[in-house]
């Protein structure tokens, strides 16, 4: 098949290419390198069926396809937080013109939502038909709100057009190829750590999230885009739970350093709490994640040791 990657130069995006090329297929990525970069992606550069196309989503493009993988969008807090008009535009007009692509060419569409469209959650593990407690107005909205407004576009061209549709909501994912300076918790502490600097826990280190990685994540996602059983939403995580302190402890060890835990203030509407009930991914794509924290996090590290 012909596949579009929206996003293929960043860190989950590069990684999806690597698989479908992998797989035999002809792959677009398409990025405006925002936060990704080419050299994510410059082993397949010169690889006949491996295509790379500076643009930005927000502006209709026109191609032929027959796959679409919507992975476009700033991740991290600061990034997203960085410019939040164009992030929002982003996950709207980007969606926009994506689903009207897929629209136009009778292409498959997969959707990467995010666990923050259930905000800082009520309901614990979150399942699928959890609606949510996001605020509109705080400085994560830009990101949540986004990316809620994007689940709508994908059902409503679902509903109305036929749009042949899926999404995931992604909890959260680290691995390699995450930016140094990316800003989120697994990057910050590695980078920390190596290099014997303060570990910045935010808070008291209490609240929770669950870390999926990189691998197992692109897995489900193929699996998800293949099926024919759901369009979803479908939520696909790690379901393991950690304190950030219980993370920030957990890196020290693994790289041996001498950092010390510091502790900074904790950004406004930062969730609690965050887990995923992964029943429907078991049960449908007959997935669940293979790699546990500990190995997950010896793989990065040894990722950023070589680049740092
Ligand atoms: P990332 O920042 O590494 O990748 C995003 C990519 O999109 C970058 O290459 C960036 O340059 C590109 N991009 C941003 N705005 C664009 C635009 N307007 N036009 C074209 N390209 C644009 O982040 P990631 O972790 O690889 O995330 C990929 C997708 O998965 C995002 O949509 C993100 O919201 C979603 N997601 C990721 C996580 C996670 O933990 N990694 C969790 C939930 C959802
Ligand atoms: N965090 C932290 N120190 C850091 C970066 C993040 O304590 O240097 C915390 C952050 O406040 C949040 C959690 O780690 O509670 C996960 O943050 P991240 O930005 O990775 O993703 P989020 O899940 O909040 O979108």
């Amino acid at each position: 098949m012909r596949i579009l990657v929206t996003g293929g130069a960043g860190f989950l995006g590069s990684h999806l290419c690597d698989r479908l090329i992998e797989q035999g297929h002809d792959v677009i990525c398409l990025d405006n390198y925002f936060t990704g970069s080419k050299k994510n992606v410059e082993h397949l550069i010169g690889n006949p069926r491996f295509e790379l196309v500076r643009h930005d989503i927000t502006q209709p493009v026109l191609l032929e396809v027959d796959r679409i993988y919507n992975l476009a969008c700033p991740a991290s807090p600061v990034h997203y937080q960085y410019n939040p008009v164009k992030t929002i535009k982003t996950s709207l007009l980007g969606s926009v013109n994506m689903l009207g692509l897929a629209k136009r060419v009778r292409a498959r569409i997969l959707q990467a939502s995010t666990s923050e469209v259930y905000g800082d959650p009520t309901v614990h593990p979150q399942t699928e038909n959890y609606w949510g407690n996001v605020n509109p107005i705080g400085i994560r909205s830009c990101y949540d709100e986004g990316k809620r407004v994007a689940e709508t576009l994908f059902m409503d061209y679902h509903r109305q057009n036929k749009v042949d549709i899926r999404i995931v909501r992604i909890f959260n994912t680290y691995g390699p190829r995450m930016h140094p300076n990316d800003g989120r918790v697994v990057s910050n502490f590695i980078v920390q750590a190596l290099q014997n600097k303060d570990i910045t826990v935010y808070g008291d280190g209490s609240q929770t999230r669950s870390f999926c990685f990189a691998s197992d994540l692109v897995e489900a996602i193929l699996r998800m885009m293949e099926q024919t059983q759901s369009i979803g939403p479908i939520n696909i995580g790690n379901p393991g739970e950690f304190t950030i302190l219980e993370l920030a402890e957990k890196v020290i060890k693994l790289t041996g350093s001498k950092s010390k835990i510091i502790k900074e203030p904790l950004p406004s509407d930062d969730p609690k709490q965050r887990k995923p009930d992964i029943s429907n991914a078991k049960k449908i794509l007959e997935w669940e994640p293979k790699i546990n924290l500990e190995e997950g996090l010896a793989l990065t590290i040894e990722y950023f040791r070589r680049g740092l």
